[in-house]
């Protein structure tokens, strides 16, 4: 079960890519990779019988192959036994494939979903296309899987299958009173029943499994820090006293500053979690909690997840300690060479006092004379795994400071971050200029283009974001790029584009040409989400705003509103639109506070509906739903603790067991806390 995917029959090279874009690296990921849902298709014996938005099949004769300029798609163009004509639509370039599943003249059984496109009926991505009859096809309740380009259902479906012919039942890990009265099915079950038909409570069950090997991770976690020793830090402020700040401080930043110092006088090692929306001013906390480890005559270190916030917050916390005379260093993957060499040395006889930089930091060439502080930037983009392993690092064990932007709900904050304390930067630093945030129908689209130009007619810049969807990557690659042409007709050389896929130096010249001022329109994708400051970007416009996660939108929109400038936010969204997705547009329009729309998207949202990181490749949970999370969360945190009061090592049979669903969800780590101690 834990072995790799490539032992699955079928699994060559080819697919080893397409199956790691999905996260599916191991025969347990299968059994892991659900449904999005399941369809019922009607074989109908010609087009006359289906209407568009049904899942049919039916026999079709392939007449013509129509290729479209560019990265548009390739057209198979077929025809039912009365004449009508239906396309069969490829995105990709799948041209090649296509061509030799549906052969011109040769009759096809297709499946898939008939749509309209303009005058033309469609199938786009046929799930089947087969020489067989419709009976094979059509009778079916079939599971819809996530894809990813290269991958077909079909193809998904046998390996899934697979995996769970290997799968053997495993011990039950949940508490037997509980089992009993939710009348869960047994895990192995679970799993057969999930990927079968639309089955609530083996999902149920599934999910529970998650959220329990979460809390049982977190709580090992925090029972291991608890038990270690860190070193008290019991700063005398003269070198607070000295930060160069042209503003005070907010009641939320020196409460929480507060909260900081408290923590470190302790011998226990700190674990905090520090939230604050986007410009609350987390740095200048950080800086004041990293100057109480140098006045205490230690070290700090902070951490960022990229190069480039990894600069920008060198940069910020030079300027704002230079009045304090304590030296920062930067350090990162690309510094090499003598300037490498001399902060290697400074860290380990203590001359530097705090080093910025990315994972660099932590590599085993870095010693540091006595470390006791690390503070983690975007907390979230960091598993807690890996904070673990920065917390071996002294010899004693160093106060953690993890700081995010993500506004996350009440309900969740248990999830994601267990049992952390958590100061919250709750209060906006004065004189911020709104965002002027508008919700606007894509017909307007000439409309919105001209106000781009002459918004760019007065010197400043602007962001166009697209929308990219793991699921429809391809499509929505393609609509990025047809932008991004229609704009430079427009523009010229003023726009340039960026998204996930370009090489990584074509993407920071893009970047750097934006940030440079070369630039004055960048066309991307979320990929601006994190680490990007251009203050004269005064104006954004976000496309099919409605399939953005709100916490996404808002995160986003928080690239503009950075200067002194009124800045304006334009919200394209498609015509049909839902009533609930018509409040989630609304609620952007009405309110700049972070947490209010994490707490009102929840409720909005309510069952069913995935968790919105998700779509930023964030996996704190791939199973539980978020209507999952709220059920089940207070029930499995019970759960784990009664678990750990009882058998804290898990070593009786249940904690056997329970060592066995840390492995199974990635938790494992929590288990090595037991033998390292
Ligand atoms: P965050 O990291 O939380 O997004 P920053 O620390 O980058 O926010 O701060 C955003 C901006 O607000 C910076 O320009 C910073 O100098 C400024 N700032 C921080 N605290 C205050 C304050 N109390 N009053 C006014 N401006 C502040
Ligand atoms: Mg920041």
């Amino acid at each position: 079960m834990f072995v790799a995917a490539d032992s699955l029959k079928g699994v060559g090279p080819g697919l080893a890519r397409p199956l790691e874009r999905l996260g599916l690296t191991r025969v347990r990921d299968f059994l892991y990779h659900l449904p999005d849902r399941f369809v019922e298709r009607r074989a109908v014996p010609d087009l006359d019988q289906a209407s568009v938005g049904e899942n049919i099949v039916v026999a079709l004769t392939p007449v013509e192959y129509r290729s479209s300029a560019g990265r548009g798609p390739f057209r198979v163009l077929a025809s039912d036994g009365p004449g009508n004509i239906c396309a069969i639509t490829y995105f990709g370039r799948n041209a090649g494939w296509a061509k030799k599943s549906l052969p011109l003249g040769e009759t096809r059984w297709i499946a898939g979903r008939l749509d309209q496109f303009g005058q033309l009926l469609q199938i786009v991505h046929p799930d089947h296309v087969s020489e067989e009859s419709a009976a094979a096809l059509g009778q079916l309740v079939e599971p819809v899987y996530p894809l990813s380009e290269g991958l077909t259902q079909g193809r998904l479906i046998a390996l899934i299958q697979q995996a769970l012919a290997s799968a053997t039942d495993l011990p039950e890990w949940i508490e037997p009173g509980l089992f009993d009265k939710m009348k869960w099915p047994s895990w192995r079950d679970a799993l057969e029943l999930a990927h079968r038909a639309d089955h609530p409570q083996a999902r149920d069950r599934l999910a529970y499994d998650e959220l329990l090997a979460n809390s049982l991770a977190l709580m090992l976690v925090r029972n291991a820090n608890r038990a270690r020793r860190g070193t008290p830090l019991q700063g005398d402020g003269r070198l607070r006293a000295r930060i160069n700040l042209p503003f005070a401080l907010t009641g939320a930043q020196q409460r929480s500053i507060a909260e900081i110092a408290g923590d470190l006088v302790q011998d226990a090692p700190m674990l905090r979690l520090l939230q604050g929306d986007v410009g609350s001013g987390k740095t200048v906390v950080a800086l004041e909690a990293m100057l109480i480890a140098v006045e205490a005559g230690t070290q700090a270190a902070l951490l960022a997840p990229t190069e480039i916030l990894a600069r920008q917050h060198f940069d910020t916390l030079k300027r704002m300690a230079q009045g304090t005379g304590v030296e920062i260093a930067l350090l990162t993957g690309r510094d090499k060479g003598r300037a490498r060499e001399a902060t290697l040395m400074g860290l380990h006889n203590g001359s530097i006092p705090i080093v910025v930089g990315t994972h660099a930091i932590f590599q085993d060439a870095v010693q540091y004379r006595n470390l006791a502080l690390v503070v983690i930037d975007e907390q979230h983009r960091f598993g807690v795994g890996q904070r673990l392993m920065l917390a071996q690092k002294g010899k004693r064990t160093p106060h953690c400071l993890a700081m995010t932007a993500t506004p996350i709900p009440r309900t969740l904050t248990l999830a994601q971050y267990g049992e952390m304390d958590v100061s919250k930067l709750d209060e906006m630093p004065p004189g911020r200029q709104p965002i002027d945030t508008r919700v606007v129908a894509v017909e307007r689209m000439a409309d919105v283009i001209a106000g781009v130009e002459r918004h760019l007619a007065t010197g400043q810049q602007a962001y166009w974001v697209c929308p990219m969807v793991r699921e429809l990557e391809n499509e929505d690659l393609a609509a990025a790029e047809a932008r991004y042409a229609e704009l430079q007709l427009r523009f010229g050389d003023a726009v340039v584009l960026v998204h996930g896929q370009l090489r990584p130096e074509a993407k920071d010249a893009a970047m750097e040409r934006f940030a440079s001022g070369a630039a004055k329109l960048l066309v991307a994708t979320t990929v601006i989400e994190v680490g990007v400051d251009v203050p004269s970007a005064t104006l954004m416009v976000i496309e099919q705003a409605e399939r953005f996660g709100l916490a996404q939108l808002h995160q986003l929109r928080g690239r503009v509103g950075r200067g002194t400038a009124a800045s304006t936010c334009l919200l394209l969204r498609s015509g049909a639109l839902s009533e609930t997705a018509k409040r989630r547009l609304a609620l952007m329009r009405e309110t700049q506070d972070g947490f209010r729309i994490a707490e009102e998207d929840l409720e909005l949202r309510g069952g069913g509906e995935l968790l919105g990181t998700r779509q930023s490749g964030d996996t704190t949970f791939r199973v539980a739903s978020l209507d999952q999370i709220q059920r089940l969360l207070p029930l499995a945190h019970n759960d784990a603790r009664l678990l750990i009061d009882r058998d804290g090592g898990l070593t009786g049979a249940r904690g056997e067991a329970a060592r066995l669903l840390l492995y199974l969800f990635e938790r494992d780590w929590g288990v090595q806390l037991l033998r390292g101690g």
